[in-house]
């Protein structure tokens, strides 16, 4: 039996159940590109992609890009291995990413709160970045509290946690194929 491909799964303690098959996500990855494509025609965005979550859907979207994009990965996190929202840790950035001057283009696996979205636009803004846009795959409007709404929005999802497609639950799950919501 393939775990990765799995209707239920069973993370630690917990039982999640599909929500968004594989081939939704590839769909909408590509209109998402397309969109941005069309956006960015005339300008080569320095893609920001928020580790660790977004890097399967970042690496999906990314190569449906047509627009010369420059990349860098981000660390910052407002989860610890837990279901809550936690203090914000750091960004991380190499000394080496100038954001002055770029067109940047943050990649988020799922908006929550919008917390991480307004802290990066922030730091983003005062680093001097010519214009800021966010795309995330997943976004839980009913929880969101921030001032910038994403400008790429793969699915609206209700509040409940989900895990896959890059996604974890304790550091697993990110391998599945799928995205799972919590059972129960
Ligand atoms: P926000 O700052 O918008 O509240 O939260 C954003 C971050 O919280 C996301 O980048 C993600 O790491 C984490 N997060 C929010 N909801 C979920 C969820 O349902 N599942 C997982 N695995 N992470 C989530
Ligand atoms: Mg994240």
């Amino acid at each position: 039996m393939d775990f990765t491909v799995m209707n239920e799964v069973k993370i630690n303690d917990k039982v999640f159940r599909k929500m968004i098959d594989e081939s939704a996500i590839l769909q909408r990855v590509q209109e998402m590109a397309d969109r941005i494509n069309l956006d960015y025609a005339q300008k080569s965005p320095l893609v920001l992609i928020v580790l660790n979550g977004a890097f399967i859907f970042a690496a999906d979207l990314l190569r449906r890009l047509n627009v010369g994009p420059e990349i860098q990965f981000i660390k910052i996190s407002s989860y610890r291995n837990a279901m809550v929202a936690g203090e914000l840790e750091e960004v991380s950035l190499g000394k080496e990413v100038i954001i002055e001057g770029r067109d940047l283009l943050i990649v988020e696996d799922i908006i929550d709160t919008g917390t991480t979205g307004e802290y990066l636009r922030a730091y983003a803004k005062v680093s001097g970045a010519c214009s800021i846009r966010l795309a995330c795959l997943l976004f839980k409007p009913d929880n969101f509290t921030g001032k910038h709404l994403p400008e790429y929005i793969g699915f609206e999802i209700p509040s409940d946690f989900v895990v896959g497609y890059g996604l974890d639950y304790a550091q697993k799950g990110r391998e599945l194929r799928h995205i799972y919501t919590l059972a129960g």
